[in-house]
């Protein structure tokens, strides 16, 4: 049987689609190599959302083409959407595979039957889109405890730095039906936590006839009361709304008290500049309610720095907006001109040093705001769920907690993949260690409680 290889980069979405084109392949006579195994096919899911991830995509496109030998490779993901020619140019490339294409490649490539060096191929999809279930057949996602599944792709925002819509096209749901189905499987998988993706899920349903939103999405996730906890990823700071505030209040734990929320700047004309729908006291605001909520919640922010026109003082406002808020950790970008954006021609670049020095007084303070977040909990317990592999360094268990603190513990295999009670004793900038006191089975509970005695080990 013919093997395959996977080369991923960029966001969770890639990831996400990444294991399910995998999972499709072995429905059709394909199976994933194993390692150091020579790969029949080789499919390199690209990035493109900054200069530099075009470029970090062309090398592993290249690499893919030297270390694979006779390899097929096909490149697919929003670098081959943007600038196919440019991929089709690389010496080796067997064929690219834009967005239509790419949820039927699995089928494409099996028409080809063998490998082959014609080409290279363009696949251009064509008709209705759809979207792939995660598979029966095999688990793409095996040894995980937490899967990635796709409920939206594409953007209709057209943010001025962004390349995302031109590359992935107006706003598209999977069906409510298609969403409770994959969640279904993936629990019946054996996974304890799905994260659901995409690349703006706040406008999840909006194109669905009937209209649906998020919130009554995830009410139906909880409806099927399976023995997993959802997390949201990336979320926009107006879509998170009062019902999603509500049920994570209401099914705390089985909602992981955890929002990523893109600030990008905390400088209302900068903001303006970039088509940001919101100001720095909206994402003020939205930031206060959850805190006040969910006092124990973990709050992540992206920070785009150096946008065309950010004066030292309008970053000065970004940084004492940040320095402020609740926030447990930050994700800092410095800002590269995409071609094809509007911000690609706007004036008033800044200097790539000065560009270096704020992204590093942010990561500085991103750093200090993530130390203090895991202070918090030194002494209390918290629910995390054990990973299938231990801590490569030194040999222990490790977890996440739904509120994104990473624990390192000692105990035994037989607790991998559960929900786990731990006593934190220790923190550090990115892990904490602690002590397992409680297994729990079924669904999740309250992701956090004061220190109470084991319930059953
Ligand atoms: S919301 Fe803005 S930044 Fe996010 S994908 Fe859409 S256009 Fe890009």
């Amino acid at each position: 049987m013919r093997c395959f290889k996977f080369v991923t980069l960029g966001c969770k979405l890639n990831q996400c689609e990444s294991d399910e084109l995998a999972g499709r392949l072995t429905e059709h006579t394909w199976r994933s190599c194993e390692p150091g195994e020579a790969a029949d096919l080789v499919v390199v899911n690209t990035c493109t959302v900054t200069e530099k991830a075009a470029m970090q995509s062309r090398q592993a496109i290249r690499r893919a083409v030297r270390e694979n030998p006779g390899a097929f490779v096909v490149v697919t993901g929003c670098h081959a959407e943007t600038d196919a020619q440019a991929v089709l140019a690389i010496p080796g490339v067997g064929a690219v595979a834009d967005r239509t294409a790419k949820v039927h490649l699995a089928e494409i490539v099996a028409q080809l039957g063998a490998p082959t060096h014609q080409g290279p191929f363009h696949f251009r999809g064509d008709g209705e889109i759809s979207f792939p279930a995660p598979s029966k057949a095999r688990d793409p996602f095996a040894g995980r405890t937490r899967a990635h599944f796709k409920i939206q792709d594409g953007c209709d925002a057209f943010c001025s730095y962004c390349i995302v819509p031109y590359a992935r096209g107006p706003s598209r749901s999977r069906r409510a039906e298609e969403v409770l189905e994959g969640i279904r499987l993936l629990s019946g998988l054996g996974f304890r936590e799905v994260v659901l993706t995409g690349v703006h899920i706040g406008r999840y349903g909006l194109d669905l006839s009937p209209p649906r939103s998020l919130s009554g999405l995830l009410r139906k996730i909880l409806g099927l009361s399976l023995p997993l906890r959802i997390r949201l990823s990336s979320i926009e700071p107006l879509e998170l709304t009062d019902e999603i505030l509500d049920l994570t209040q209401e099914a705390y734990g089985r909602i992981c008290p955890h929002f990523h929320i893109p600030l990008q700047s905390g400088d209302a004309g900068v903001l303006e500049r970039m088509r940001r729908p919101y100001r720095p006291k909206d994402f003020a605001r939205v930031v206060g309610a959850i805190h006040d909520r969910l006092p124990d919640v973990a709050i992540g922010a992206d920070v785009l720095v150096g946008f065309p026109g950010e004066t030292e003082a309008a970053f000065e406002n970004t940084f004492r907006l940040i320095d402020g808020l609740p926030l447990s950790y930050l994700h800092v970008f410095p800002f590269s001109p995409r071609p094809g954006t509007a911000a690609f021609g706007f004036p008033e670049r800044i200097a790539p040093e000065a560009i270096r020095a704020r992204c590093e007084r942010l990561r500085i303070l991103g750093r200090q705001k993530r130390l203090s977040f895991h202070r918090r909990f030194l002494g209390r317990e918290v629910e995390v769920l054990t990973e299938t592999s231990r801590d490569p360094q030194s040999g222990l268990l490790r977890g996440i907690s739904g509120n994104y603190l990473r624990v390192r513990f000692s105990g035994e295999d037989s607790w991998m993949n559960r929900f786990l009670r731990v006593r934190i004793t220790g923190t550090g900038e990115r892990l904490l260690e602690g002590k397992g006191v409680a297994l729990q089975e079924g669904e999740p509970e309250n992701a956090l409680s004061q220190p109470g005695p084991p319930r059953k080990s």
